[in-house]
């Protein structure tokens, strides 16, 4: 699952912990859109897992701004 801001989340947290909200930015999650196979070959998705160190966990109501919550 994937935020406005491309943060992507496995189906199980996005679903479960998370509640359909994007952790970093409180946008929506949504279904990340399949890339065409043709594309897939000359460009491969990444095979490097980023991981939260503490696991997912859902958080307060979004803020208006994204950028405010990182000041
Ligand atoms: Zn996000």
């Amino acid at each position: 699952m994937i935020c406005t801001f491309e943060c992507t989340f496995c189906a199980d947290c996005a679903a479960g912990v998370l509640g359909g909200v994007c952790p970093n930015c409180g946008g929506e999650l949504v279904r990340r859109p399949v890339r065409p196979a043709g594309k897939l070959a000359r460009f491969p998705a990444s095979t490097t897992r980023v991981l939260k160190p503490d696991g997912c966990a859902a958080v307060a109501p979004p803020a208006a701004d994204p950028e405010e919550r990182a000041a």
